[in-house]
């Protein structure tokens, strides 16, 4: 099942968002249609030797592809000005693709130090374990990226905003340094969303997502995904799947086909209550100090603004008042004890807030020296908010907030 192709041709995002999509079926349904089979009947042998050599196209095993798979593949690929677009059944499992696909033994990867917490273990450790070097640099210094490459440099791999802290770095000038150096750049755009930032616009070579989070939005399934250049999906990156199998499955493909509906609504309404929230919070007398793009304060305020279509981002992050660690880590747990209303989870990109102690949790399994250098102390909390009232969001804060 294919999609016509003048059939999209001129539309603008907004129509994309609810229209990209394969064909619908004989039946003419509205809502796109859930493909569950793992398999598919040939029309004959010569056709299924065909498909298998990749000379015809069509449908052949559920491991290489399925048609609500490729309607979530399309619509992601529309809204992030993408030639193409594959998807994995996680975030994580869309990383490993991508180096899979890019690396092998030998290779070097330049990373921040505050990327994602399980892509420093999967770059830093894993992947060290088949002979690939990786480097982790400071986010925001462009000097310290251009300074780590070395000859056998293949990838600079960026997350912008980072988690928790909402560090930026500037795409389009990492896009430079990796072409001077002919690597590749590749964008976690986890936070930010096509809603808010088109990394391939500002010259990224790769966007990569976990569906997970914003793209499903509302805390239901896990999924990913890579957008590249037809080649980078065709050559590179399918092959991997077809023989490692990190497949998205076809009912969360679907889930999350319909998510990106709403996605442009969603973020516009969540960061609209992050950046009330962060102003909140940051005259409270419990907090010391708060991290997020939408404020003045943020260091790179000016740039975030500009990359990130005016706008901070759903995500913020404060740390308590507190002198010394063990108090902070106290005071954090006893902020996010105290909530009643707010959700203590450490997932993402949620209608419902969800608050996290990244520390202990998403960057729990880092050493005490990757922790520093990623900057999350122990009183840092992180807010991934959603769409309940303002006012029951601060109110649900301050309970532990204002009784240290
Ligand atoms: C959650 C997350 C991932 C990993 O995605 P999963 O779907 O959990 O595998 C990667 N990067 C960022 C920024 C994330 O927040």
């Amino acid at each position: 099942m294919t999609t016509d192709p003048t059939k999209l041709e001129g539309l603008h995002r907004d129509t994309l968002a609810v229209r990209a999509a394969v064909d619908r079926s004989q039946y003419g349904e509205n809502s796109e249609a859930l493909y569950l089979t793992s398999g598919y009947v040939q029309p004959s042998a010569e056709a299924a030797a065909r498909r298998f050599a990749g000379d015809e196209e069509g449908y052949t095993y559920g491991r290489y592809g399925n048609p609500t798979v490729a309607s979530f593949e399309q619509r992601l690929a529309a809204l992030e000005g993408a030639e193409a677009c594959i998807s994995t059944a996680s975030g994580m499992s869309a990383i490993l693709m991508m180096c899979m696909g890019l690396l092998k033994s030998g290779d070097h990867v330049i990373c921040s130090h505050s990327m994602f917490g399980s892509t420093i273990k999967l770059i830093g450790s894993d992947l060290a374990k088949f002979g690939v070097e990786s480097s982790f640099v400071p986010q925001t210094d462009a000097n310290a990226w251009k300074a780590a490459i070395k000859p056998n440099t293949k990838l600079l791999f960026a997350e912008t905003p980072t988690n928790p802290l909402t560090d930026v770095c500037d795409i389009r000038a990492l896009a430079d340094i990796a072409h001077d150096a002919d690597a590749l750049l590749a964008v976690d755009n986890c936070f930010a969303t096509p809603a808010l930032q088109r990394p391939m616009a500002l010259g990224a070579d790769i966007v990569m997502h976990s569906g997970t989070k914003y793209l499903d939005g509302q805390g239901r399934v896990m999924a990913g995904a890579l957008c590249a250049s037809e080649e980078l999906v065709t050559k590179t990156f399918l092959p991997v799947l077809k023989s490692a199998g990190m497949t998205l499955a076809p009912f969360n493909a679907w889930v999350v086909l319909k998510g990106l509906e709403t996605l442009d609504i969603r973020m516009a309404a969540q960061s609209a209550r992050a950046l009330a929230l962060a102003q909140w919070l940051q005259s409270h007398p419990g907090v010391a100090r708060v991290h997020y793009p939408g404020l003045t304060s943020h260091p790179q305020h000016e740039l975030a603004m500009a990359q990130q279509s005016n706008c901070g981002g759903a995500v913020l992050s404060f740390e308590v008042k507190a002198v010394g660690a063990d108090e902070g880590r106290a005071r954090a747990f006893h902020v996010l004890d105290s909530l009643q209303t707010l959700s203590l989870s450490t997932n993402l990109g949620d209608t419902k807030t969800l608050c996290a102690h990244p520390a202990s949790t998403s960057h729990g399994r880092l050493t005490e020296a990757q922790r520093q250098a990623a900057g999350v102390v122990q009183g840092l909390i992180r807010v991934a908010v959603g769409l309940e009232h303002l006012s029951d969001i601060q109110a649900d804060l301050d309970r532990g907030l204002s009784s240290f």
